[in-house]
């Protein structure tokens, strides 16, 4: 036989489509030719698989070898297409049975000694072939990796490209790769209570964590807003099944590593303010996910918010709507998730001291301050529920003896927990996500709550986009109290999250 096909999958985006290897030796000038809109890393795959077949004793055919990767439109790159190509030459010239190879699909790259090494992106390919119902061998380097979101049965690893072939002989099988998943899973994240005072800050945090609302926090250096931020995860449950694979495969194309210790864990991502949109939102050739699918399920917090680029800023306004991100570049078209829980702190002026109380501490002239606050732009700080102001504590808080019990994250978690399953049960997603119509059914309001909300959109010059924001942060206080129906201080309540008045009329 002088053809052998193989089957891999192909990286593009979080989707792994499936790629045959088709190899045909021919009568001619000896050469490996590649076709198949293979990109540079992947026509460099001659040389290693060369080396790597001449260095294991197998022997290279003196003969025109083509390979093709199917489908032809679809672009390919990296390295990992290498194992599956030195196996199709193998087969091809009848050094490995071709007919066993069916049941598999291969990735990995070949040193020139043999050896496999590892690849990026491996959770999509793992997760597309098990559902094809083939078993994938992968480089022993991407074992752990993968076996995060494969059937133990569906997935083997091996070391080198010899361990491959001694397998698929019958001659020593490979055995699959154990691993030690943790029985119970908690947030890996810093507990509330070690937090002293800002109780109305908590309460923002509670209701943020209870409905996956937007917050921002404003408030003078030294307030604790990045200290609340880093432990509002610990307040939300850890991610369902469904949840931890949409984000392994985010984390798993952008060449992060994955282990057992950050599973399930709700990503938090905290960009500096230097962080370009290319960081910020993804992009690049080809498009790569940025912070803001990093935190796909998670949080992204941006300390700082008027530091950072205004247009940079601008771009997360799409995003934060419709919860995904569409990168086209050239060739290239990806779609990445992006329903992140927007968290962001910055000071009330650029020398961080003003307060309504004792403006008399502020260097700052107000034309700087306008500056400062302008940096955020009116469509963005209308997409944040809730926003608060953060006070400095005073230092006669500090001195007490007596510190009063604080609520503990995990007390908080339970509370959160049961908030979501009332949300879940009811509407089958988190209020954040309710639509229009849904917020028509199931954020009813009283006569005279609705007459109050009507004075207030008035008052507070709301936009139309302001008042479902405000229902669905009622709908989660509601939620959080365990009431059927919004009440008059769950209203009440929404609406003062609402606004940070502007401080040059305060
Ligand atoms: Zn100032």
């Amino acid at each position: 036989m002088s053809f052998a096909c193989v089957y891999t999958r192909a990286s593009s985006g979080v989707q792994a489509y499936l790629v045959t290897v088709e190899i045909h030796l021919s009568n001619g000038l000896p050469q490996l030719n590649i076709v198949g809109l293979a990109e540079t890393e992947v026509k460099e795959s001659r040389e290693r698989v060369r080396s790597a077949l001449l260095n294991t004793h197998f022997e290279f055919p003196t003969r025109r070898i083509t390979v093709s990767l199917a489908p032809a439109d679809l672009p390919k790159q990296g390295s990992r297409f290498d194992l599956p190509i030195a196996l199709g030459i193998l087969a091809a010239s009848n050094q490995l049975p071709g007919a066993n190879l069916q049941a598999y699909e291969f990735v990995g790259e070949l040193a020139l000694s043999g050896e496999l090494r590892a690849v990026h992106g491996i959770v999509p390919s793992v997760l597309a072939a098990q559902q094809a119902n083939k078993i994938m061998i992968v480089p022993m380097a991407n074992a752990v990796e993968a076996s995060l979101v494969s059937r133990p049965n569906a997935l083997l690893s091996a070391e080198n490209i010899l361990q491959v072939c001694a397998h698929l002989t019958g001659q020593k099988i490979l055995t699959p790769y154990l691993v030690d998943k943790p029985k119970t899973i908690v947030p890996d994240a810093p507990d509330l209570a070690q937090v002293y005072g800002q109780p109305h800050a908590k309460r923002a945090l509670k209701i943020a964590a209870a409905g996956r609302h937007h917050l921002l926090m404003r408030g003078p250096p030294g307030s604790g807003k990045t200290m609340l931020a880093q432990r509002l995860r610990g307040l939300m449950p850890v991610l369902t099944d469904h949840e931890a694979l949409e984000t392994a495969a985010i984390y798993s194309i952008s060449r992060r590593s994955l282990d057992w210790k950050t599973w399930k864990q709700r990503p938090l991502r905290t960009p500096h303010h230097s962080a370009s949109s290319v960081a910020l939102v993804g992009g690049g050739n080809p498009p790569r996910p940025g912070e803001i699918s990093l935190a796909h399920n998670g949080i992204l917090f941006l300390d700082e918010l008027p530091q950072f680029n205004r247009h940079v800023l601008d771009a997360l306004r799409e995003p934060l709507e419709s919860g995904c991100i569409t990168l086209s570049r050239a060739a290239h078209q990806a779609q990445f998730l992006a329903d992140f829980q927007f968290i962001a702190a910055m000071n009330p002026c650029p020398c961080g001291y003003w307060s309504a109380h004792e403006p008399i501490h502020c260097r700052c002239s107000p034309e700087q301050i306008l500056r400062y606050q302008k940096q955020i732009s009116g469509p963005l700080l209308d997409r944040i529920d809730i926003q608060i102001e953060v006070p400095r504590l005073a230092v006669k808080q500090f001195l007490e003896v007596e510190q009063p019990k604080e609520e503990t994250s995990a007390q908080i978690r339970a509370i959160v927990t049961r908030a979501w399953d009332i949300q879940i049960k009811r509407q089958n997603k988190l209020n954040n996500q309710l639509s229009g119509e849904e917020i028509q059914k199931l954020c009813c309001l009283s006569a005279s709550d609705r007459q109050l909300l009507g004075t207030a959109i008035t008052r507070l010059n709301l936009s139309a986009r302001a008042y479902h924001r405000t229902l669905r942060l009622a709908r989660t206080i509601a939620d959080l109290s365990a009431m059927q129906s919004i009440q008059t201080d769950h209203l009440t309540e929404a609406l003062s999250y609402r606004p940070i008045p502007n401080i040059l009329k305060a």
